[in-house]
């Protein structure tokens, strides 16, 4: 059976057919490492979980390919405003390579948390500058780059599709907004490489042929996928935001230096919003992972929250939702548990299940149908098998929870209660112990460290 992917660049659905009959090359765009991942960035990755957990339910071998921006780069998108990391590291203390190694830490402790599958490989951008400067020379050989007061920019207007990705209308661009970035040739052209300012002390800055600088934001991405998955390959996924702007570009970055729009089929996930609207991590406030477990969540109930949604529906983030999917979640881990030993799956409910997940990934459905089954009158044991299978893409983990588990949120505590007790913080070590008692568990402190049990 085929799996439909809708492509925003040819904005339809298409059959997936890959370049290399049963693989597929994957590339997500990564974060940006100078803060936390909101749980808006973490519905992108579920998303691309999912796409890569159907496309292996179809037997395909997927590599996965995930980049770690830890450049700089600027709080606009228009390459102009502070640089991200350097900000960040005014604001610690820490150098913007502390910054960047804690948060990508950060951020791979919360996509486990959610069950995200591991990458097949993660590159750095500051580990690949070579290829990146290497990638822009290439472009200016080309004669699509141009050199400003402040770095090496992109011209546009040598590409007649450029825009094409988001449906730009460049005329109307072009007529339409004043050029007001240094001396830009056109409103759309981005900066490839910018030079360090004299006053400024950069923490992050490299050698190039062009002067000491470091590179924009597209072209990391374009240099690392060609290497990594080649100057062509299936899919190139990332949030909706990236259309406009970051895909737009990496597609202008690759037609002139390869030829190609760097992949197959361009895939994107819509946003997670809170009341004010889209969540963002530049503006300041946003909720975290550890903002969930904080309350007591499990991170899987966000990952069930997620799936009860199209991925090309935005979604709306509410406390009480985020309960209803904790006790769906819930009720349906009981359920599984209580049917005891799995046999075999039923042939129907699969074949109905990847209709539904080769269908432009549509977990809401293959959710329900979850649901039916829960409630029909297959075997237990049929149930149960079949459930299990639907878990290879659901990812929530309901072969291995059982009553005795003790949730992610609670031993999330108890480490942090054994960091305060180390710092002699008491007071924080008694707030936790007395959030681990509301949740129903009490902790023993032993010689090998500190345990949880559930209270009968
Ligand atoms: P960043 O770390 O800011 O580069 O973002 C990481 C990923 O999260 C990108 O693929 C973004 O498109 C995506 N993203 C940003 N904000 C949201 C949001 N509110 N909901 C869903 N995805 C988002
Ligand atoms: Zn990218």
């Amino acid at each position: 059976m085929s799996v439909f992917l809708y492509d925003t660049y040819a904005r339809e659905l298409r059959e997936f057919i890959p370049i290399k009959e049963g693989t597929v090359g994957l590339y997500a765009c990564g974060p940006t490492v100078y803060d936390y991942a909101h749980i808006g960035n973490l519905r992108t990755y579920l998303f691309e979980d999912i796409l890569r957990r159907v496309l292996e339910f179809n037997d395909y071998k997927v590599r996965h390919v995930v980049n770690i921006t830890d450049v700089g780069h600027l709080t606009s998108d228009a390459d102009s405003g502070e640089d991200k990391m350097e900000a960040g590291s005014r604001r610690t203390g820490k150098t913007a390579w502390e910054i960047a190694a804690t948060y990508t830490e950060e951020f791979k402790s919360d996509i486990q948390h959610l069950n995200i599958l591991e990458p097949a490989l993660w590159c750095r951008a500051t580990d690949h500058i070579d290829e990146q400067i290497e990638s822009i020379a290439m472009i200016e050989q080309r004669g699509a780059a141009y050199r400003t007061d402040d770095g090496i920019y992109f011209d546009t207007a040598t590409l007649p599709d450029y825009g094409y990705l988001a449906r730009l209308d460049i005329d109307g661009l072009r007529s339409g907004i004043r050029v007001e970035e240094g001396d830009k040739r056109n409103p759309t052209d981005f900066a490839l490489w910018k030079f360090s300012k004299p006053e400024e002390q950069r923490q992050m800055e490299w050698d190039s042929p062009w002067g000491k600088g470091f590179p924009g934001w597209h072209i990391e991405c374009s240099a690392m996928a060609a290497k990594y998955l080649g100057t062509l390959f299936d899919i190139h996924c990332g949030g909706k935001d990236h259309i406009p702007i970051h895909h737009t570009n990496e597609i202008a970055q690759s037609q002139a230096c390869f030829d190609t729009h760097l992949a197959n089929y361009w895939l994107h996930g819509y946003f997670l919003e809170i009341d004010q609207g889209k969540m963002s991590k530049s503006s300041g406030e946003f909720l975290r992972m550890q903002t969930l477990f904080d309350k007591g969540y499990d991170p899987l109930s966000y990952r069930y929250l997620c799936l009860t949604a199209h991925y090309r529906t935005d979604l709306k983030f509410t406390w009480e939702s985020l309960d209803s999917a904790t006790v769906a979640l819930q009720r349906l881990r009981n359920s599984v548990h209580s049917w005891g030993t799995p046999s075999v799956a039923d042939e129907n409910s699969m074949a109905q299940f990847r209709g539904f997940v080769n269908d432009d990934l549509n977990t809401p459905r293959a959710l329900a149908l979850a649901w039916d089954i829960a409630k029909g009158s297959l075997p237990n044991d049929v149930k149960k098998a079949t459930l299990l299978e639907f878990d290879r893409v659901f990812g929530l983990k309901l072969a291995e929870w059982s009553p005795e588990t003790i949730p992610a949120e609670v031993l999330e505590m108890v480490s942090e209660r054994e960091a305060a007790r180390a710092a002699k913080d008491w007071a924080r070590a008694d707030e936790l112990r007395a959030a681990i008692d509301a949740l129903g568990y009490d902790v023993e402190d032993g010689a090998e460290g500190s345990v949880a049990k559930r209270r009968n």
